[in-house]
């Protein structure tokens, strides 16, 4: 079975029939049934007259035919595009020695409004039939999707056939006689192979209205009233619509085809135009498929009121530049490297090679196989499949940009998070060093920076207690500038505080490591030796008395000598003696050291 479908209305047709031209067939004048054949093509002894105004009636036509006043089809083919009027198409049948008489009449093509058939029979009384989508479905011999006829094919006794059409769209008149048997046979392969088809567009229809609506992604729903609109034009081509969803609306049958062609057209365009994202990459073309988009949305509510044959006609042949339109896009933007263009190409490309095999066939180039002859179906098929997968790798590139976005954002986020917290670190480590310079300050005296009081006083006893559990000896200088008022009554408070400064230099210099040198009042200085023994104390008070007297002191023209006197006390290791009291030995020592002359070193008792 040849299927009419949509490119039948296309210009293609215009060619297919141009090119036939060449190719004109003889007619004869009866078609005789063989015996053994099953199926019969009425085109070869098929001859039409056009009949403008519509008003001819069939006795007239039966003798204009006898006349000879009809002509063989153009090329063979009962294809004439959009015309007004009516067509009258007029065969004999024979059948000699066939053993079938029972032969059912089709005419496959599903969109003519009016069908009539006249049969004379030999004895000269003329039967009258009618069919055609402005009937009723239920009126049809045969409930099938094209019009048919029993016809009783006697031998001997042949028929004269006319038939009478009229359409508002396109004049497509393919006549076919069939033995119930091939009839049947034709129509379970044909009825096999749209299931197959309209399968793959349900399927397609509703995977991608869920992704649209769970992914709440507007391009899966243009592409799902794509696939809608697509398919509900060929279910209307194939006669399919007529016959399962509008069988007593003869109206919308009609009206149906301009609107849904419109209508997946529309969806098409606004698909196309967030596909490719040409918003953002083609504002030339987005604004043309903005304006084909609108003009479509107009022509599918305009397809309710309009007059079918102009809808349909304005409706076909927008299809030109709207494909064009989009396929013009679609390589703009595949050369703009936007990887997901060239899928969408791919997609078009498949419809294109299946409209071309399509037209191969009817022109008889290639051989007619399922695969060739379904070439259009299989192609739009495989355009949808594959715009379907363009859909799924568009999503998927979106979906990755999005990751990376979000990944590149989390980097720079641990990034400053990273920053901020050596800030912080250092921040806290400059403020732990404050810290630590503010607690060593506080310990310190002023003018000499050796420990003031306030830390000896918080030393002293620990430190004592803590060495004398260590089985180890402890010893104490106090020393003490000799006669130091007079230099500042001689020199003035600032040289003495020179002097001060000094002579803490030297004793801090001058005591071995480990020892304490504090500032304990006025120009008197405490030494604390921990692990010191009484000899030990002694070395180190005689080599600070000796460093002190050494001492030059350049004072403003002359230069200075100081004196020290220094009293030691030493707790030896294992003695139980508190700080105050080892303390107060030092300090009686040094009093001694005083009353005793000054510049010496008085040693204090050991306490055991
Ligand atoms: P002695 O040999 O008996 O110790 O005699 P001295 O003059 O050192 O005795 P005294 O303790 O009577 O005098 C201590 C003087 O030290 C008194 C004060 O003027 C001076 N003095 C105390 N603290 C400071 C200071 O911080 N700076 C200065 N320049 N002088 C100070
Ligand atoms: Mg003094
Ligand atoms: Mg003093």
């Amino acid at each position: 079975m040849r299927d009419k479908g949509w490119s039948r209305v296309a210009p293609i047709v215009l060619l297919l029939w141009l090119l036939s031209l060449a190719f004109t067939t003889t007619a004869s004048p009866t078609l005789d049934l063989a015996a053994g054949q099953t199926r019969a093509r009425l085109a070869p002894v098929t001859t039409y007259i056009a009949d403008p105004d519509g008003k001819a009636t069939a006795a007239e036509m039966f003798t204009r035919a006898g006349r000879g006043e009809f002509a063989p089809l153009p090329g063979g083919n009962a294809t004439f595009g959009f015309v007004e009027g009516a067509y009258w198409f007029h065969a004999r049948l024979a059948n000699l020695n066939h053993a079938e008489s029972r032969w059912l009449l089709v005419l496959e093509y599903a969109l003519l409004d009016e069908v009539d058939l006249y049969v004379r029979h030999a004895d000269g009384r003329v039967d009258h039939f009618n069919s055609g989508d402005l009937v009723p479905f239920s009126k049809r011999s045969v409930s099938y999707r094209h019009p048919n006829f029993w016809l009783d094919i006697e031998s001997g006794r042949p028929l004269d056939l006319l038939v009478r059409t009229s359409s508002k769209s396109s004049m497509q008149v393919p006549l076919t006689l069939y033995t119930p048997g091939a009839f049947l046979e034709q129509a379970r392969d044909a009825q096999l192979g749209m299931g197959i088809y309209y399968g793959i567009l349900l399927a397609l229809l509703f995977y991608n209205l869920t992704l649209s609506l769970s992914l709440r992604d507007r391009s899966h729903f243009f592409y799902s009233a794509h696939v809608f609109g697509f398919g509900l034009v060929q279910f209307c081509l194939n006669g399919f619509a007529f016959e399962y969803l509008w069988p007593d609306w003869p109206w919308l049958a009609n009206a149906a085809v301009p609107m849904s062609m419109s209508l997946a057209m529309l969806a098409m365009q606004l698909f196309s135009r967030d596909f490719l994202e040409l918003p953002r990459r083609f504002r030339l073309g987005n604004a043309l498929l903005l304006i084909l988009a609108s003009f479509h949305a107009l022509l599918t509510v305009a397809s309710t009121v309009l007059d079918y044959r102009i809808a349909v006609m304005i409706g076909t042949a927008m299809v030109f530049p709207g494909v064009a339109a989009i396929i013009f896009c679609a390589i703009v933007v595949a050369r703009r490297k936007f990887p997901p263009a060239a899928l969408f190409l791919l997609a078009w490309a498949m419809l294109l090679g299946g409209t071309i095999v399509y037209a191969m066939v009817s022109f008889g180039v290639l051989p007619k196989t399922f695969a060739t002859e379904y070439g259009m179906q299989i192609g739009s098929a495989a355009e949808m499949i594959f715009l379907s997968f363009a859909l799924a790798y568009r999503w998927a590139s979106l979906r990755a940009e999005n990751e990376r976005i979000a990944r590149e954002a989390n980097e720079r986020l641990e990034q400053r998070v990273e920053e901020r917290t050596r800030e912080l670190s250092e921040a806290l480590q400059q403020l732990g060093e404050a810290h630590a310079r503010l607690r060593e300050n506080s310990a310190r005296d002023g003018l000499t920076g050796v420990f003031n009081r306030r830390h000896f006083d918080q030393t002293f006893a620990p430190l004592l207690r803590q060495c004398l559990a260590d089985g180890r000896p402890f010893s104490v200088l106090a020393a003490d500038l000799d006669h130091f008022k007079r230099i500042n009554d001689e020199y003035g408070h600032l040289v003495g505080d020179d002097c001060l400064r000094a002579v803490a230099s030297t004793l801090q210099q001058n005591t071995p490591d480990g020892a304490l040198v504090a500032r304990f009042g006025g120009e008197e200085f405490i030494v604390l030796m921990a692990g010191a023994d009484e000899p030990a104390a002694r070395e180190a008070a005689e080599v600070i008395r000796q460093r002190v007297a050494a001492q030059l002191l350049p004072v403003e023209n002359t230069a200075l000598r100081l004196t020290i006197s220094i009293g030691t006390a030493t707790a030896a290791a294992g003695a139980s003696i508190d700080a105050a009291t080892l303390l107060r030995r030092a300090d009686e020592a040094l009093y001694e050291a005083k009353r005793s002359g000054r510049n010496r070193i008085v040693q204090g008792s050991v306490a055991a």
